[in-house]
């Protein structure tokens, strides 16, 4: 029989893949709480209309990257392939209306069909945040920062750049539109197939194309910053200043680059987005390892009172490319091994185990020790293998006991390191004192 594989774009994440992907969530969550952001959850799938009506039809998500099926009741539901629009349905129908400014975090896979590569994957998985009720550039550079600040702990260096553009407000965005579309329709048959479909859709993501044909027309296209509102450029102003202050005082950690063709690929953007892009190579050609921006008109576009937001989402398969291999101090680790010789009854061991499981970790919810413990029992084999492999396994100490020990009520415990051993009677492993003197947990 062939051996069955995971589907195309999809991948496990295995034991040892997860500890580094738990440490990313886990610092991500670190950082939602320092900056008051409440972790939450929504679900895995939503109807279709969601995403579609948030993400806007023309979208390259919405157009070709759904997981689109109907369910049995021929409701029409997409496997979701980001937080925001969950998350504002969420903010609707949940009626958090009242308990603004909101700042929300969410983490969890997200499915896309794109042709699978390096770091672009069907199921992946991304760290979001979301910050609701905010309209102030205050908010932009604090959430932008943070950001930052979390790639920088998390890389062990200040490796990325924020990309930073905006697209204005409405009144900014309507006049641009059309200046470039003026500006692109008598070139229209040197544009790309791809170009040529979004003029009539969606031109402001022409700006985005790859092609190098659509890029030779670009060139002398007009500049969105010539388009601004006085409103839309005071705000982008403040942002980049704000910024620029913050990194002369050392608290800005990355590079900073404003880039006018930025323009993200999602319909419900509105002022300021941004990306961070990895330049050092270890990404391959997905460079973008974190995006976000405003989206002030999605809440009302959703069915809401208007409502400003920002925020933005990491891809955690692409966090894990950037993250140093050795991250952060390594947590002191006890691995006790319990070893049973046959003529031990089993009920014995059982015992031992059960408890120490449960002393030890109430022992470590109680006091402020930093430990991992692991108790586990070794049931089969001779001794000597049994031996073996736990100090293969990396156990610091192995409980021994036979049916002599089991007449005396004593058990030996030797330490994997040293080799020395300590017989001691089962009162030892009932009391915190003694767990933590006898397997030196200071
Ligand atoms: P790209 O231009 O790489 O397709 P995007 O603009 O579609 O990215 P967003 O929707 O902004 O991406 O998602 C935010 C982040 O989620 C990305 O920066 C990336 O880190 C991650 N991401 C998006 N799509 C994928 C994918 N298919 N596989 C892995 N990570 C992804
Ligand atoms: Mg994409």
């Amino acid at each position: 029989m062939t051996t069955l594989q995971p589907v195309r774009g999809t991948h496990d994440l295995l034991p040892q893949q997860y500890g580094k992907f738990q440490r990313i969530v886990q610092l991500a969550r670190a950082f939602a709480q320092i900056g008051g952001f409440e972790e939450m959850d929504v679900p895995m799938f939503e109807a279709t209309e969601v995403f579609a009506r948030a993400m806007g039809e023309s979208s390259d998500v919405v157009s070709k990257e759904m997981f689109t099926f109907h369910t049995k009741g021929e409701e029409s539901v997409t496997l979701r392939p980001e937080f925001t629009a969950g998350a504002v349905r969420a903010f609707l129908s949940g009626g958090l209306q009242q308990h603004l400014p909101l700042k929300l975090f969410m983490h969890g896979p997200a499915f896309r069909y794109e042709r699978p590569q390096k770091g672009r994957q069907r199921q992946f998985h991304q760290v979001d945040f979301e910050w609701l009720g905010d309209a102030s550039p205050e908010a932009d550079v604090e959430i932008i920062t943070l950001a930052a600040q979390f790639l920088s702990v998390l890389s062990g260096k200040d490796s990325c750049t924020l990309l930073i553009n905006t697209l204005g407000d409405a009144q900014s965005r309507a006049a641009y539109k059309e200046a470039l579309v003026a500006y692109l329709l008598p070139q229209r048959a040197g544009l790309s197939a791809d170009s040529q479909r979004r003029l009539d859709v969606n031109p402001l993501r022409i700006l985005d194309s790859k092609s190098a044909e659509d890029q030779e027309i670009l060139k002398a296209a007009p500049s969105m910053q010539d388009y601004l509102s006085d409103s839309a450029a005071r705000h982008f102003a403040c942002v980049q200043s704000a910024l620029s202050h913050l990194q002369k005082e050392g608290a800005f950690p990355q590079r900073m680059r404003v880039s006018p063709t930025l323009v993200r690929g999602l319909d419900y953007y509105t002022g300021v987005v941004f990306e961070y892009i990895s330049e050092a190579g270890e990404l391959g050609a997905q460079n973008t390892v974190l995006a976000g921006g405003r989206y002030d008109g999605l809440v009302a576009q959703m069915g809401g009172k208007p409502t400003p937001a920002i925020g933005f989402a990491a891809g955690i398969e692409r966090l894990m490319l950037l993250m140093e291999e050795k991250h952060g101090e390594p947590v002191p680790r006890t691995h006790i091994v319990i070893l049973p010789l046959e003529d031990v009854p089993s009920e014995w061991a059982l015992l031992l185990a059960s408890l120490l499981r449960f002393n030890i970790r109430e022992l470590l919810d109680k006091s402020a020790l930093k430990r991992r413990c692991t108790v586990e029992v070794y049931w089969s084999g001779s001794l000597t293998k049994r031996l073996s492999k736990a100090a293969q396994r990396g156990a610091t100490h192995a409980i021994v006991f036979g049916g002599e020990e089991y007449q005396n009520k004593t058990f030996k415990v030797r330490d994997m390191q040293t080799r020395q051993e300590e017989v001691t009677g089962f009162e030892a492993f009932t009391d915190n004192r003694k767990i933590r003197s006898l397997f030196g947990m200071h």
